[in-house]
């Protein structure tokens, strides 16, 4: 008998009701109990769910009221020293203290779970950290689902995973030394949950998915030996990737079953699981995640089931069915998107829909197929119509991505060039002051926004409010002082679903809502065709705002790489030939504006890093691919046409060549926060093109001062030329009021007048030198590792 269980469940609620509770509190409205209670209401409905879907095993644990990885720190006690707060006694005010920042501490660092839009809070650890035990919150919420269902399976992230993704405060500490402990605090925890009378528990592994150095792999063998004993039975969870080729190190491990992620490589999914099935030992359960936990289409049922026939004959009760990985990475139910497309709407499947997929993969294996004959026969209706359909396959975009060459991958002269005709035809002076884009969103747009989309006002009233924000806009960068003026991205409610709702092939929802962090949700549309553009999107905005002011505005784009990688994708194509499609739409929508008469066009492409596989040996493939993208959606204007490109997150030096082999004439980055640290390695590397090096830090209210902007600025200058340097923000103003935006860019503009008129001194008395010394640029200690 197959048995069926799921990793996790979304926390954030059919309507978002965890957000809502969340900021309601944080704004002081409420204190916890309401808040207490919807996280309560939620874990109720989430164990209901799985219940009534006839799981055999219901997850608990997965709930959080902030993050996971926070959560897991709370509950070990091992909470960051700095915030001085009693370990065993967090209050939940605390908690949102260490994910959000408070008056004496910022808050904790916070990045990228894995290759996911999803954030986590980055455990700070040192020789002192104790994991002597904290919050009683994962034992009280197991308690409460024991009340309601018998088979629960509490989920934590694994101690190594937990190890890995954490990281060192102090200097030259290996953060491997604190194992011993770690593992002993884990023991006690599965010591009592086991007490709690739960059979099994699931230990996040992801970690086993990505590079690893030997010790790191070693740990994995110390760790699991020492958990060996507590009663419990181990599910070791994998996946975001194929952890096949440590099959036979995993099956060593004493733990009682493993989690495998057969998704992410739907050719290799079925030689996987023969390496599975060979390498794991009689009494081990097999968890095989043949339900995409990271997309959103419909499972091709059938398939699925003749798939694991062959497993389900071998191996009997030890076959568990599963979705890849926790469903919190897809939005929660389909039930509220009754505006979606109706020949689209039956392709899709959402957490919920996933739950009754996972059992009827079971019960064709466990009954026959004829038990469930009819959801089957749906499942191959939804395929057939997926693969017919008219609105799927366009011959045109395939003929236009077929006819794509090298040629019109390249800018018609190189960079050196390019730059000398740009700056006479901008006549911009040294250090040129810009910013990423979007200006603040303030309430009374977003509430004409939302009174359009509801049809309370028409689109010509709806244009003319975005029109007068535009103008404001640029008339305060004028007074500013600004020499390349944005428009201000006021009609976009987001980067990615504005260009989305404009091109063919994407569908947008009403309620597909996924957790980015804490209560923030992303709601990614989904591209479910070849994608091509009807016709021009941003001609008309930009245009209108450029004819308000003769210095240059720049064009705003999404790059083809960010409407990719924040978008569910259909699973039909090769994202690369996605990519392409994209990029022919974006290049026909940069060649219309440089017609329109802009001269300065931004590609931004913030998430061209998280693109990133998993494994660096598959690094090279998605790079090419992904640079090529760029550059055919940029190299169609003119050499003194001004191509700019922003990315968000600092740590691509590693990827730098890929980087520069974007060409982009400007990129812009977001630095402030490291305190110029990547631009060393944009020094090291040579980075041929300008560059502008984010001098002040969006994501704080705080205004920073000429003073603050002015010591960036001459550490950029430290190590990039002064006549390639640019002088801008971070990224986007769109979360910030226009008061601190104000302040702040006024005292940038002034940081880079006063560099210019430093210079220009210089040039008469060559003696100064504007920039630190390299010295002083050593003098901070780096901590991170
Ligand atoms: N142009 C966008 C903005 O300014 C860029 C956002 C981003 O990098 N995430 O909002
Ligand atoms: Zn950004």
């Amino acid at each position: 008998m197959a048995r069926t269980h799921i990793l996790g469940f979304p926390r954030i609620g059919f309507e978002r009701e965890l957000k809502f509770a969340l900021e309601a509190f944080w704004r002081g409205d409420t204190d916890e109990t309401p808040l207490r209670e919807t996280g309560r209401a939620l874990r109720t409905r989430h164990c209901e769910l799985q219940r009534t879907a006839g799981l055999d095993q219901i997850a608990a644990g997965d709930f959080a009221f902030y993050d996971t990885m926070l959560s897991q720190t709370a509950l070990l006690g091992a909470v960051p020293a700095r915030f001085a707060f009693d370990a065993k006694a967090l209050t939940l005010a605390q908690y949102f203290e260490l994910a959000r920042g408070n008056a004496r501490q910022p808050a904790m660092e916070m990045t990228k779970w894995f290759d996911t839009n999803y954030h986590y809070l980055v455990p700070e650890l040192g020789p002192e950290t104790r994991f002597d035990g904290g919050t009683e919150w994962l034992f009280e919420e197991v308690t409460e689902a024991l009340a309601l269902a018998p088979h629960v399976k509490p989920v934590l992230i694994g101690p190594i995973t937990f190890l890995v993704l954490s990281k060192s405060v102090t200097a030259g500490f290996d953060r491997l030394q604190l194992l011993p402990a770690l593992v002993r605090a884990y023991e006690r925890i599965l010591g009592r949950l086991r007490a709690l009378g739960v059979e099994w528990v699931q230990l996040d592994e992801p970690a086993l998915c990505t590079d690893l150095e030997p010790a790191w792999l070693d740990a994995y063998d110390t760790a699991y030996r020492g958990l060996a004993d507590t009663g419990l039975k181990i599910l070791l969870a994998t996946y975001f990737g194929s952890a096949a080729d440590r099959a036979e190190r995993i099956s060593r491990l004493p733990v009682h079953g493993v989690h495998i992620d057969l998704m992410r490589d739907l050719v290799r999914a079925p030689q996987s699981l023969d390496v599975w099935q060979r390498a794991l030992p009689e009494h081990m359960v097999l968890s095989a995640g043949v339900i995409d936990g990271r997309n959103v289409w419909r499972t091709n049922l059938r398939k699925t089931v003749s798939m694991l026939r062959p497993l389900h004959d071998a191996c009997g009760d030890r076959l568990w069915i599963a979705p890849s990985c926790s469903l919190s990475h897809v939005p929660v139910s389909l039930a509220s998107e009754i505006q979606l497309d109706a020949e689209v709407r039956p392709w899709l499947a959402f957490a919920t829909e996933k739950l009754g997929e996972v059992r009827v993969i079971a019960r064709a294996l466990n009954e026959g197929e004829a038990a469930v004959a009819e959801a089957l026969d749906q499942s191959d209706a939804a395929q057939r119509s997926r693969t017919t359909s008219r609105r799927v396959t366009n011959a045109h975009v395939r003929a236009q991505v077929a006819g794509v060459t090298d040629r019109m991958t390249e800018r018609d002269s190189p960079f050196k060039a390019r730059i000398a005709k740009q700056r006479a035809a901008l006549a911009l002076p040294l250090l040129p002051t810009t910013t990423i884009g979007s200006f603040p969103q303030v309430q009374s747009l977003r509430a004409t926004r939302a009174a359009y989309k509801r049809g309370e006002i028409g689109a010509l009233d709806y244009l003319q409010h975005i029109r007068s924000e535009i103008e404001s806009a640029v008339r305060k960068q004028e007074a500013l002082g600004l020499d390349v003026l944005v428009h201000g991205e006021a009609e976009r409610n987001d980067m990615v679903e504005y260009f989305a709702e404009h091109l063919w092939g994407y569908a947008i929802t009403r309620e597909g809502w996924v957790q980015s962090y804490g209560s923030r949700c992303v709601k990614p549309p989904i591209i479910y065709g070849d994608v091509c553009r009807p016709e021009p999107i941003t001609v008309d905005t930009i245009a209108y705002a450029q004819s308000l002011t003769d210095k240059p505005v720049k064009g705003m784009l999404t790059g083809p790489i960010t409407m990719l990688q924040w978008s569910f994708v259909r699973d039909d194509e090769a994202r690369e030939s996605v990519a392409m499609q994209i990029a022919l739409a974006i290049r026909e929508e940069v060649s219309d504006l440089e017609k329109s008469g802009v001269r300065v066009i931004q590609i931004d492409e913030p998430a061209l890093r998280e693109g990133l596989p998993l494994r660096r040996r598959e690094w090279p493939a998605y790079l090419a691919w992904a640079v090529r993208a760029f550059r055919l959606a940029a190299a169609a204007v003119r050499d003194d046409t001004q191509i700019h490109t922003h990315m968000c997150y600092s740590e691509f030096g590693d990827i730098l060549p890929a980087i520069a082999a974007l060409d982009a004439d400007v990129i812009t980055i977001e630095t402030s926060r490291s305190k110029m640290e990547l631009l060393e390695a944009f020094h090291a590397f040579s980075y041929p093109n300008d560059i502008g090096p984010g001098i002040y830090d969006i994501h704080s209210p705080r205004v920073p001062s000429i003073e603050d902007m002015l010591a960036l600025l001459r550490r950029a200058a430290d190590v990039i030329p002064l006549e390639r340097l640019w002088v801008n923000p971070d990224c986007g103003l769109k979360t910030r009021g226009w008061k601190e935006t104000e302040g702040a860019l006024r005292n940038m503009v002034e940081a880079a007048r006063v560099l210019r008129a430093e210079v220009e001194g210089n040039a008469r008395n060559p003696e100064r030198s504007v920039a630190t010394t390299r010295q002083s640029q050593h003098a901070s200690p780096v901590t991170h590792e």
